[in-house]
């Protein structure tokens, strides 16, 4: 055998082992168009054999059947062409038109079927012996049916190039490539084999090929398009993406950058073009020094740019290949709208919108913070409070109202010029405030103070700011106590028009002591009987009692009488005075029924309710209770209720006032005087008597004036038709005045202090 011969034979075997390794690709890569793929590359195996054994051959017989065979091998070679283009191509029309092969099909089965029995009966080729495996080639001569066969494969290879090409037309972009490679491969065999034949060549190239023609339509299908896919896709994806995206490799060289990048990167102060980008002015940009100090990381920076602020979200990767780092890259999220609406709501979730300082819940929050990230530090904790405040809105409209906060919340917010404080609008009127003790400076504080207590210049109203001040020693302490404790320094001063800052001190602490005592004890005391009724005398001028006040007394076995001034503060703040409210009521109710029964049923007593009862217990259901129990008339028993007490809840409280009253009791108003709206609430509560304070006329510093004023207070509730009773008479002068004005009623130390009621019984009822 030639040299020539033995390459090409090795070509062959080559050949035959890469076809293969491309069957086994395909089979494990499972594209859609695998089988018919598969099915071509076996059958361009069996060609290759075909036509190796041929040339290998030694005897005429074996080699012209061989060769037979390798004839046939190309039929099919040819319509599987067919067969695996139609697939390839697959789309909506050819799936439909899938008939079109069976032609195709039939054509190939009878053009082998031809050439199987014309080569049986020697009608094929002609085969005379050159040169044998010792250097001689086979020389064919064919018989004309094989042009037959000829026709049929070039008809085959033809029809499969139009295919692809009417294919690709309809394609666009890159995918146009996926189809050409094909038809270019397919021509090239068509037109090698052409010349192979034509010009009479000994060694038949063609089938190197066909096998080329395998080796691209694998690669190209299967490997350079849905490569070339995904690389247009992302960077489509990566133009078009919101982010700033750019990667560089181990060397900080830009390797790929976005649009969306550079921009970002201007507007927030770096502008460069994408050409100047390096990793290291990436790094600058964000000041991030650290390269990549972990495989990916994640930092959100902030930028002013010309009073503007930007946020982005920065994450930096590694690009990793076999555990090493071989690149990075950026991916830029600005996150600016998302971050400035964030702020936008959590200020709104924690700030007072009038004035702009933290609420509560915030302050609460931020004065801890500060305590424990400071805990050397000394803290005082400030509470202020307007005296009266409600009093501005309604004598000077809630514009002056808001304004005398806005000024209030900027007098705290500018305590101090050198130390960071914490302040608050905690509700209404009332602000806290964390400083550090060597940050306050009182004196100042005060001035400041003073300069804002006139409403408006030449305003004759003068506003009176109270400032609590608790000096914080344990930080642990909740709060809301601190505040607690820097309002009940407030208290201590409350009716002090002069003094306007108090420090929490001992005397405050000690009545909180008390305070805690007194709720702890409250309901022992109450089931030991140590509450008991005392009596004051409501009397006409001549002294005789008509009526009584029931008047609280604790028998203490210890500490003696404690006056109700002591407790009922603190019960009230308990919400525990219901409890006691309701064992006067029986007690005075039991009392009652006890007189009626003696004979005296004309005698009546007034009991105190507070607000909070209001609150705790249905009142009505219980006074009406006790009515039935001891069978008394409802008149007997007066209803004492202050005004301040009754604005708390007007609307609600009015109603069961009326229903009260509805059912026969009698209602007082008490500390009649003592408020400020006193004339105002007179028009809508029907009460049948007014207890006018004597603290009405004391307070008054013009004698004149203010009797005056009681005169016609007077007049008016007669006029309204109610009664009166003038308590805290104490003087006969007072008295005479009184009577001048016929007042009818009095009470006061003149004709009685409260007294036990046995007492009472033996001077006023003669039992
Ligand atoms: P209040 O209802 O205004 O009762 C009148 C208070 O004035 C009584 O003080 C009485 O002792 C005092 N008083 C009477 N006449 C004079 C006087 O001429 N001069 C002076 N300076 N004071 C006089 P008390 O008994 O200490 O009661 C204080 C307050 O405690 C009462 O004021 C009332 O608000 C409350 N209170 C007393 N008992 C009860 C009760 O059972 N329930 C409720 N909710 N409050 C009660
Ligand atoms: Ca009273
Ligand atoms: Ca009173």
């Amino acid at each position: 055998m030639s040299d020539v011969y033995q390459v090409y034979l090795i070509v062959l075997i080559l050949i035959e082992f890469i076809l293969a390794g491309l069957s086994i690709i395909v089979v494990r890569k499972k594209p859609y168009f695998g089988k018919t793929l598969v099915r071509l590359l076996v059958v361009a195996i069996t060609t290759t054999l075909a036509y190796i054994m041929f040339i290998i051959s030694g005897k005429e017989t074996t080699a012209s059947w061989w060769d037979t065979v390798y004839f046939v091998c190309i039929d099919w070679l040819t319509v599987f062409v067919v067969s695996f283009v139609l697939d390839y191509c697959k789309d909506e029309v050819f799936r439909q038109r899938k008939w079109n092969f069976i032609p195709v099909l039939l054509v190939g089965l009878a053009d082998s079927l031809m050439m199987i029995i014309l080569q049986a009966n020697g009608k094929l080729l002609d085969m005379s012996e050159r040169h044998i495996f010792s250097g001689n080639v086979w020389s064919v001569k064919l018989f004309w049916p094989y042009y037959i066969h000829t026709a049929f494969c070039y008809f085959n290879m033809i029809i499969a190039v139009i295919i692809v090409l009417w294919r690709r037309s309809k394609e666009p972009g890159f995918y146009k490539n996926r189809y050409m490679a094909i038809v270019i491969s397919l021509i090239a065999a068509v037109v090698v084999n052409a010349l192979c034949y034509s010009l009479d060549f000994s060694i038949d190239l063609s089938i190197i090929l066909y096998s080329f023609v395998a080796l691209v339509v694998c690669i190209s299908t299967m490997y350079i398009i849905p490569h070339k896919l995904r690389e247009r896709t992302l960077n489509g994806v990566m133009e078009d993406m919101n982010s700033g995206i750019c990667c560089f490799d181990i060397n900080e060289k830009c390797v790929y950058v976005n649009v969306r990048l550079i921009e970002m990167m201007a507007y927030t102060g770096c502008e460069m073009t994408s050409d100047e980008i390096t990793g290291e002015l990436v790094r600058k940009w964000i000041e991030n020094g650290s390269i990549l100090e972990h495989k990916k990381c994640k930092e959100l920076r902030r930028f002013e740019v010309d009073g503007d602020l930007y946020y982005l979200q920065i994450t930096l990767s590694a690009v990793m290949d076999k555990g090493a780092i071989v690149g990075s890259f950026y991916e830029v999220v600005d996150q600016t709208e998302v971050i400035l609406k964030q702020e936008a709501e959590l200020y709104k979730a924690t700030h007072d919108k009038l004035t702009g300082l933290y609420n509560r819940e915030a302050f609460f929050e931020k004065a801890s913070e500060e305590l424990h990230n400071f805990p050397d530090r000394k803290y005082y904790m400030l509470c202020s409070d307007i005296k009266d405040f409600k009093l501005i809105n309604d004598l000077f409209g809630n514009k002056m109202g808001d304004d005398v906060l806005k000024k209030q919340a900027e007098l705290i917010h500018n305590a101090s010029t050198h130390a960071k404080l914490i302040a608050s609008r905690i509700n209404a009127d009332k602000f806290a405030m964390l400083i550090p003790v060597d940050g306050f400076d009182e004196d100042d504080f005060v001035n400041k103070i003073k300069q804002m207590q006139l409403l408006t210049e030449g305003s004759i109203y003068k506003m009176h700011i109270h400032i609590g001040i608790y000096e914080i020693d344990d930080i642990e302490e909740n709060i809301q106590s601190m505040c607690d404790k820097a309002r009940l320094a407030i208290k201590s001063i409350k009716n002090n028009y002069s003094l306007h800052i108090a420090y929490y001190d001992s005397a405050i602490r000690e009545s909180l002591v008390y305070e805690k005592y007194v709720v702890s004890e409250f309901e022992g005391a109450l089931a030991r009987g140590e509450f008991c009724m005392y009596l004051q005398p409501q009397v006409k001028a001549d002294g005789k009692a008509v009526s009584a006040e029931a008047l609280v007394r604790w028998i203490h076995p210890t500490d003696g009488m404690i006056s109700p001034g002591k407790f009922i503060p603190v019960l009230e703040k308990a919400g525990l005075i219901h409890k006691l409210d309701m064992f006067m009521l029986e007690t005075a109710a039991k009392k009652l029924a006890e007189w009626n029964a003696a004979g005296k049923v004309d005698k009546k007593i007034s009991i105190n309710i507070s607000v909070n009862d209001f609150f705790y217990i249905d009142i009505y259901h219980k006074l009406v209770e006790m009515v039935e129990k001891y069978k008394i008339h409802p008149e007997q028993l007066n209803i004492e209720i202050t005004e301040t007490a009754l604005m708390k809840n007007f609307a609600e409280n009015i109603k069961v006032l009326e229903k009260i009253k509805e059912y026969g009791f009698l209602i007082e108003i008490d500390d009649f005087g003592s408020g400020y709206s006193s004339l105002n609430m007179l028009k809508d509560i029907k009460a049948d008597v007014l207890k006018i304070d004597m603290l009405f006329l004391r307070e008054t510093e013009n004698k004149l004036r203010s009797r005056l004023i009681l005169k016609s207070v007077i007049r008016m509730a007669k006029d309204l038709g109610m009664k009166i009773i003038v308590e805290g008479v104490e003087t006969e002068e007072q008295l005479m005045f009184l009577e001048e004005m016929e007042c009818g009623m009095y009470q006061g130390y003149y004709f009685s202090k409260p007294i036990p009621v046995n007492l009472f019984e033996e001077m006023y009822l003669n039992i």
